[in-house]
Formats: C-alpha cells, structure tokens, sequence
C-alpha cells in the first residue's frame, strides 16, 4: 500500500504540471530512478512527507539552439534621380534623396543638437552623392575592420538652397546644392560620435577617408589645419572650423 501511496506522490498533478512547466513530457513509470519507487519509509515517515521525486533525466537529444539574433535591418534609401542646380554657394536641390538616420556602415550626427541621428531635413543630396557616401563608408570599413562607423555631418536640405545660420550654429556657406556632406573624422578611442578635440582623431583612418573622397570624385575637400591630412594640391585644403569633420563636395555632372 504504502509503496502505491508513494508512487501516486511521484505522479502528483503538481509534479506532472511542474515537468510540463518545464517543457517536457513527463518520464515513463519505468523510466523513474529505482532508488524512488524502491525505498521503504520509516514508520514515523508519512506518505505527505515523502521526498520530492527526481526530475527525470534529460533528454538524450541535445537542446535547440537558442535562435541567432535577429540581423539588425536598416531603414532603407528611397532612390530618384537627382538634379544639382546652381553652385554649392547659391543652388538648389531638385529630386534629393535623404540619407538615412544610420546603416550598417554609417549614423548620421546632428552638428547643432550633438546627436545622432541628426534630424531628416539635414540630410539630403543628390543620389550621386549618396551613393558615394555609402560607398566609401563600406569600403573605408571593410579595408579596416576595427574602424568605427562613417559619422555623417550635414548635406543639403530637402530642395537645397540657404543653409546658413538660421539653421543652427555657423550654419553653411555652401551645401546649397546636393553636391556637399560634411564627415567627422573617425575618433581613436572608436566612439560614435564627432571629435572634441584634433588630438581624438584617428589621423589615419582620416587619411584614408580623405583619400577615398579623392578618388570617388570628390572636387574639393577641406580639412582641419590642426590635422596633417594631405591629399591632391587644388582639391584638399585646409579650412578653419574642419577640425572635428572633413567637408566634401562633388563635381558637378556636365550635362
Ligand atoms: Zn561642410
């Protein structure tokens, strides 16, 4: 009898409920270690006072893995075809297309707040211009793989034209046109976000975006004066206030 009682504790409906809980299916009379079933109580033991049973053993089968973490999606780019109209100085953006917030090689950094991601309507250029930057960016990183993500700065509002200091801070003399997209240099200690300061920036992955810009077409690029960035004499120069971002612009397309 008392052996019953014990075997009715080991299939109680909280142990069945407790080994579903768990996910599995509960194990076979026979399959109970024979210690349980086998052991003889005392006379002051009371069926209630019984020890819970084992769990039963683990599946043979090793466990799934766990699932792979989900590949990040990045918003997508809505392609048209642009048209740069006038000069970086005083032009306007006809069919821009909007750099995204961020991707997989790239966030986007907002000059005025100090953040990323910097708002929409700062982040328009031409799709030429576009597809440069992502270009590069993918390029940049997949020669230097321990390099941060491409910082991007300010290109053109939504139909170019003033950029000036309504918009914040010095605002632009130019990225009037699509053509312009300021870049931060890539910091040292890999942080996502704009230098401080000249002595933060990583001269060398400098150098290699500023070479990049040089051979995607870039006609003019200006750098910090503090930095020792060099490139082809009439397209690299060195500009106050590019201490923290290399500016670059394109040519425009002849038609
Ligand atoms: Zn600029």
């Amino acid at each position: 009898m008392l052996r019953v009682a014990v075997l009715a504790v080991l299939l109680s409906p909280a142990l069945v409920a407790a080994a579903l809980a768990r996910g599995l299916t509960p194990a076979p009379e026979t399959a109970a270690p024979p210690a349980a079933t086998d052991r003889v109580p005392t006379t002051t033991e009371s069926a209630q006072a019984a020890p819970p049973a084992p769990l039963p053993p683990p599946a043979l089968s090793p466990p799934p893995a766990p699932p792979a973490a989900p590949e990040p999606t990045w918003p997508p780019v809505r392609w048209r075809e642009s048209r740069s109209l006038g000069l970086p100085h005083a032009g306007r953006l006809v069919g821009g297309v909007r750099l995204p917030r961020e991707g997989e090689h790239f966030l986007t950094w907002d000059p005025v707040l100090k953040t990323s991601p910097s708002r929409p309507w700062r982040r328009w250029g031409t799709d030429r211009l576009v597809r440069v930057v992502l270009r590069v960016a993918r390029e940049h990183r997949s020669e230097h793989p321990e390099a941060p993500r491409l910082t991007i700065g300010d290109l053109s509002r939504p139909r170019g034209g003033d950029f000036g200091k309504r918009f914040g801070i010095l605002g632009h003399v130019s990225h009037q046109n699509g053509l312009d997209v300021d870049v931060y240099y890539p910091r040292k200690d890999r942080r996502e976000k704009a230098p401080r300061r000249p002595g933060q920036v990583d001269g060398r992955l400098a150098q290699d975006l500023v070479d990049r810009f040089v051979a995607a077409g870039a006609v003019k690029l200006f750098v910090g004066p503090s930095l020792d960035l060099r490139g082809p004499r009439g397209i690299v120069e060195k500009l106050v206030h590019h201490d923290d971002h290399l500016h670059v612009r394109l040519r425009p397309l002849r038609r």
